[in-house]
């Protein structure tokens, strides 16, 4: 039996207000090359300053993660060339990392951490295969990182997802990076290994830089089956580096490890070392926010939610708070959570929303989920205008006046359409009085659609079954 050995090295960036050694801002999306300075463009002779507001984010992770804080950790200069670092290093922490061990439970398996440090993001770099269209970003360049080093304790590609999948709800609870993976902010490097039984693998391979849950789950089925072929015959895979291909779904070779460059790492003499006292710690440790397990755990103490619909909810702390509002104006939690799982989930798919970009409000949810209740619109209407208030951020009374959505409960009005959709099927009527009672449903969708959907079915149900009754009776006098 073989055993997959996984680690992984996960680069999150933080949403600090300014770089790691600049007062340059960090922010997505802005026109290339214009949050630049000398210090982070590189310029030979420019002195870094450390931003304190990342090293305490760091220490807000390690703590989440129940690390050790180290009192004393340092930066070190990492000499390599590549065309996204002009300076020819990168300055991060090697030697002596802000914190040290860890661990992070997936379901009931700890994955222990190596240690988590902060180092520079580089510039971002485009192009297609060669460098000669080579476009380079330097908005990119400076940004604060924290690289989040597991043991060798994963042994699926399953729980290498959970993994980051909790890492990454973390990250979202303390606000330090938007974990957005799509967007760069979070980015994982794969070691992938296969053990035979009990013994240590000796080689390892390394597949950089994958940017989707999906990405990290296929590199390593393709790496297991890849390696499974050279053990099958009795050839030790080799040590290297690789990329993986998303449309393809399978890694390549980047470089070997034999050629892995000799980075001489030394001490940054241009930057302090880090010093924190145990009672900067604890004041940090005091002030950290509710993480995705207390979260969870409140949901089901305080709500009665199943455990399951707790870890649905908890799964963002915007949908946790969207819920915890909107609650707060309507006391049905389990109501709320229906729609929440069920058609809020469905329109965010369905027109490609996230729960930052879709635009209704907890005050007009709760407003529609008492309308609803009040019974002058029918549920299908709710759920129509559920749909517009995600996407246009409306209040529901403008979108049920504007399309007239009001449920008709005027017993006048209804029996004018009982009368229409009688008078259409009077075969029928009799079906349904030599006792197929069941067809009565067939009636009530008549009626709602001569309505377009505004009577109330529950009353033309109601209605029906006395109208056909007396008809029957008028019939047997
Ligand atoms: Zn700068």
């Amino acid at each position: 039996m073989r055993k997959l050995v996984i680690g992984l090295e996960i680069h999150i960036q933080l949403n600090t207000k300014n770089k790691l050694f600049c007062q340059c801002p960090v922010a997505f999306g802005d026109t290339i090359n214009t949050n630049t300075c000398p210090i982070c463009l590189g310029y030979p002779g420019a002195l870094p300053h450390m931003n304190q507001e990342a090293v305490r984010m760091g220490i807000e992770l390690g703590l989440a993660l129940k690390g050790n804080i180290q009192q004393h950790s340092y930066f070190e200069r990492k000499n390599y060339f590549y065309p996204d670092l002009p300076k020819g290093y990168q300055i991060t922490q090697h030697s002596a990392p802000l914190v040290k061990n860890g661990f992070l439970r997936i379901q009931h398996k700890k994955i222990r951490i190596e240690q988590i440090h902060l180092e520079e993001d580089t510039a971002k770099l485009t192009h297609e295969g060669n460098f000669v269209n080579l476009e380079v970003d330097f908005n990119r360049s400076g940004i604060p990182l924290l690289e989040v080093v597991t043991k060798p304790d994963i042994e699926s590609p399953d729980e290498a997802v959970r993994f980051l999948t909790n890492l990454k709800k973390i990250v979202e609870y303390l606000g330090v990076s938007s974990g957005k993976m799509e967007e760069g902010a979070l980015r994982c490097d794969v070691n992938i290994s296969l053990s035979s039984t009990g013994k240590h693998p000796h080689y390892r391979i390394e597949v950089k830089n994958l940017n989707s849950f999906r990405s990290v789950y296929k590199s390593i089925l393709f790496e297991l089956a890849r390696q499974e072929e050279f053990l099958n015959q009795h050839q030790k895979p080799i040590s290297e580096t690789r990329g993986f291909d998303d449309k393809t779904e399978e890694t390549f070779l980047l470089r070997k490890k034999a050629s892995a460059y000799d980075y001489r790492y030394f001490p940054e003499p241009d930057l302090l070392a880090i010093h924190i006292s145990p009672e900067e710690i604890e004041s940090i440790r005091n002030q950290l926010p509710e993480l995705p397990a207390q979260a969870r755990k409140r949901l089901m103490e305080k709500y009665g939610l199943s455990i399951i619909k707790a870890n649905s909810i908890s799964a963002s702390r915007t949908l946790c708070s969207f819920f915890e509002q909107t609650n707060a104006l309507y006391p049905d939690p389990k109501k709320i959570v229906n729609w929440l799982l069920t058609d809020f989930f469905k329109n965010l798919n369905k027109y490609n929303l996230t729960l930052l970009t879709q635009k209704m409000k907890p005050i007009h949810f709760a407003s529609l989920l008492r309308i609803l209740d009040s019974g002058s619109v029918s549920a299908n209407h709710g759920k129509q205008i559920l749909e517009i208030m995600m996407k246009e951020g409306l209040e529901p009374e403008q979108i049920i006046h504007s399309l007239h959505l009001t449920q008709e409960n005027n017993p006048d009005v209804l029996d004018k359409w009982i009368d229409m959709a009688l008078a259409k099927y009077p075969k029928e009527i009799r079906v349904y009085q030599s006792g197929k009672n069941n067809i009565i449903d067939m009636f009530v969708g008549e009626v709602l659609e001569i309505s377009l959907g505004r009577a109330n079915p529950v009353l033309v149900k109601s209605r029906l079954e006395t109208r056909l009754m007396k008809k029957s009776t008028d019939k047997g006098r």
